[in-house]
């Protein structure tokens, strides 16, 4: 695991070839958010629009997800924001396991320095890499989980993937539009509790 700062952290980042979706990055997006954040939320990959302005969750899908938290009052600036890999996968396709592997190192510095209260994992990439699991997120979701990642203990709340919220527009009851805006409430809720002031 790397032992450096953030900013020496994204610098590294920025300079990292050890996969290869270095060769097709315009930007790597380390992430953004307090440095001592008590909640971390972990996404899939950077897209198109983050590639482009290297900050995490800023394209259609992040700015969904950001209006969500918002309207439940949790603002994304409370937040420490960023994804499992650093660097966009060509045609907004999933990471690869070696890339994954690749990247862990630096996921595991910042969760390790950060030691978040709460782990937002958005997804499946990212909720079946902390939980080791195999189950999808509709299953995952909906709940707390305590887990041991990397050797730093864990509990990571999952979310839907504000792009599958996309395709699925609809806010009525049990929809995952609906879903959604509950477990943001719950994790409001956990967050409140668990850190006075919050
Ligand atoms: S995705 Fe991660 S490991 Fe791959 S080049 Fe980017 S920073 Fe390096």
């Amino acid at each position: 695991m790397f032992q450096e700062s953030f900013e020496e952290l994204r610098r590294k980042a920025s300079a990292c070839t050890l996969c290869p979706l270095s060769g097709t990055r315009a930007r790597a997006v380390f992430g953004e958010g307090p440095e001592n954040a008590p909640v971390m939320l972990v996404g899939e990959a950077p897209g198109a629009t983050e590639d482009r302005t290297g900050s995490p969750f800023t394209g259609r899908s992040g700015k969904l997800l950001t209006a969500l938290l918002d309207g439940e009052g949790l603002p994304r600036e409370k937040i420490f924001i960023t994804n499992m890999v650093k660097c966009r996968p060509p045609e907004n396709r999933l990471p690869a396991k070696g890339e994954l592997a690749a990247c862990r190192p630096f996921l595991a510095a910042q969760v390790a320095r950060l030691r978040p209260r709460l782990l937002l994992s958005v997804g499946n990439v990212p909720t079946r890499d902390f939980l080791s699991s195999r189950e999808g997120i509709t299953t995952l979701r909906g709940r707390f989980h305590t887990c041991l990642w990397q050797g730093i203990p864990l509990t990571v709340r999952p979310l839907f993937h504000p792009s599958y919220l996309l395709r699925n527009r609809s806010f009525a009851e049990g929809t995952p539009g609906h879903q959604t805006v509950r477990d943001i409430r719950e994790i409001l809720r956990f967050l409140m509790e668990a850190i006075p002031g919050f």
